[in-house]
């Protein structure tokens, strides 16, 4: 884990209230895999850091793909380049992809997109075949990687199947190696009740809200089958049926 003060290359809105930043970085970018995230200081008003996956790295730089939700991510939104912003990262577990399985199945829900489009990406570049099930609330979608197949589902019915992304995943599962997923909690525990889902093995990133980033302050506690677990330090990917979901606030 480094402390970075990275000077901004671009940050721009790629989708209404979602930008894409793309930092010089190069002691974190070579570190990086996909699932781990990065924790910004975001100016003066915010106190705590805030959580922010790696999206992409490339040479030198990596990326960070972000809504606009509040303080923090306002202030980010208002950096231009040339800036320097204050960066911890890398961070976290990552997801696992095992050397054999060929054929992956990734889930993203909205922004969820962020880590899985890193996935995606360096799985097509290890030859793997991707099929990523991305559901989003309108047509404003953020591109996914080239090899990647994608599935496309939106709540009001503008682009690909009209409704949850969730109600595709019973008939994409057969062939899949591997099933990883991201996008909000409810999408996710609902995944987790899904009968097709309860013996499978499903890499899940889970965006709880963080104080610290690395293990320090306990504000993301959860509770696993294997015990008490900080999504920070531990996590923050995780067995999708290992979280006892009862105990999850929503
Ligand atoms: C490991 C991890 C990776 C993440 N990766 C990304 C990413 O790549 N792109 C992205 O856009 N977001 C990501 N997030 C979520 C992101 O951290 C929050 O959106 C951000 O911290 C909000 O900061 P803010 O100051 O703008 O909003 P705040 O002012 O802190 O919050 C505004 C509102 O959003 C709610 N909120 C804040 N954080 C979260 C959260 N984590 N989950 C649910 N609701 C929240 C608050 O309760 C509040 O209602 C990630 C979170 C984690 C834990």
């Amino acid at each position: 884990m480094k402390q970075v003060i990275a000077a901004i290359i671009s940050n721009s809105e790629v989708l209404p209230h979602v930008y894409l930043m793309w930092l010089e970085c190069p002691s974190i970018s070579q570190e990086a895999r996909p699932g781990q995230f990065v924790m910004v200081r975001c100016g003066e008003e915010t106190v705590l850091r805030r959580p922010l996956s790696i999206h992409q790295t490339g040479d030198d730089r990596l990326a960070l793909l972000y809504a606009v939700i509040g303080k923090g991510t306002q202030w980010l939104a208002a950096r231009q380049p040339g800036d320097e912003i204050d960066v911890l990262g890398p961070l976290g577990n990552g997801f696992t992809v095992l050397p054999e399985p060929q054929n992956l199945l990734l889930v993203a829900g909205g922004i969820g997109i962020a880590p899985l489009y890193y996935l995606a990406d360096m799985a097509v570049k290890d030859g793997k075949q991707v099929t990523l099930l991305y559901g989003t609330a309108n047509k404003d979608r953020y591109p996914v990687p080239a090899g990647v197949t994608e599935v496309a589902s939106t709540e009001d019915g503008s682009v690909g199947y009209r409704g949850m992304i969730t109600e595709l995943i019973p008939q994409y599962l057969e062939g899949a190696d591997q099933v990883f997923a991201c996008g909000p909690l409810p999408m996710l525990q609902n995944m987790a009740n899904m009968p097709e889902l309860k013996e499978r093995s499903v890499q899940i990133s889970l965006e709880m809200r963080m104080g610290c980033g690395f293990g320090v302050c306990y504000s993301c506690t959860i509770k696993t089958g294997h015990g008490l677990k900080q999504v920070c330090k531990d996590g923050p990917v995780f067995e999708l049926n290992d979280i006892i979901w009862e105990e999850i606030r929503i």
